[in-house]
């Protein structure tokens, strides 16, 4: 039996109707999907962690001015955030070749971008998110002109603060996925950040080993997810650490360490 009204179930998330109009609830799931949920499996944990990472994120964000749907975490799973009406658009930010654009393209993996570079993506499972451009978006009527300008510019920011916030924690930000929505007051629209940030969206290699600590390990059945994820978080500062400070992510350690 459901104690409140499910709104949207998606694929590593669940929204609920929130306590006051205008809100939801976030939860966090540890179900992973890739390539169009073709493969499906668990990371254990990762629901937690990525409501963590998420909430420092849009917190930090939220003070350097980027507009966001995040209000305050509930509880281990759970955050209240505002309710958005999503605009149908994955927006992909890529500072190194990694991913789709290397095959599209045939650049190399690992390939510096000569500058960064932000990708539209049609929100359709069905059509399996395909590649749009920004007059696709004008045309379809998915996002108007200053939206666009508004999502490219804040899409920018996210970008300029991620990469120094990762680099601190000796992580390079590789790429990452953002959706916006908009929120209205009486006929005016604007446009915030909303989803979630978090390694189920964004490429981090570590800056020492080029080790992946992101859901690249569960796509590419490369093993050792859920020490990935927990070790984001622990250089963040947002997990306990038995362990002392480890410079380099050494995962075959970490995993002994564990008892894995
Ligand atoms: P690519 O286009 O190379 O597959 O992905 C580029 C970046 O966007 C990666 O960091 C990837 O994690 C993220 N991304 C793209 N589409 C999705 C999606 O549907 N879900 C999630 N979680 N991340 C995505």
């Amino acid at each position: 039996m459901s104690r409140r009204r499910q709104i949207y179930e998606g694929k590593a998330k669940i929204l609920y109707e929130g306590p006051e109009p205008g809100t939801l609830i976030q939860y966090f799931k540890d179900d992973a999907t890739a390539f169009n949920a073709q493969k499906k499996g668990t990371i254990q944990g990762k629901g937690v962690i990525n409501n963590r990472i998420s909430e420092y994120v849009f917190t930090r964000l939220n003070h350097i001015g980027v507009p966001n749907h995040f209000i305050r975490r509930l509880n281990m799973r759970e955050q209240l955030v505002r309710q958005v009406e999503i605009i149908p658009i994955e927006v992909v930010v890529r500072n190194v070749a990694a991913g789709s654009i290397s095959k599209r393209l045939g650049i190399p993996e690992g390939d510096m971008l000569p500058h960064t570079l932000i990708e539209y993506c049609y929100k359709d499972d069905a059509l399996g998110d395909p590649l749009v451009a920004e007059e696709h978006i004008r045309c379809f009527g998915w996002a108007g002109h200053d939206e666009m300008q508004d999502i490219a510019d804040m899409a920018i920011r996210v970008n300029d603060f991620l990469c120094g916030m990762f680099a601190a924690i000796n992580i390079r930000l590789i790429d990452f996925k953002l959706e916006f929505g908009r929120i209205w007051d009486g006929d005016f629209s604007r446009v915030i950040l909303a989803d979630e940030i978090s390694p189920d969206g964004c490429r981090l290699w570590d800056m020492a080993t080029g080790e992946k600590l992101d859901k690249d390990r569960f796509r590419r059945d490369l093993g050792g997810e859920e020490e990935a994820y927990q070790e984001v978080a622990r250089r963040l500062g947002l997990l306990q650490d038995d362990n002392g400070p480890s410079e380099v992510f050494d995962l075959s350690k970490h995993r002994k360490l564990r008892g894995k």
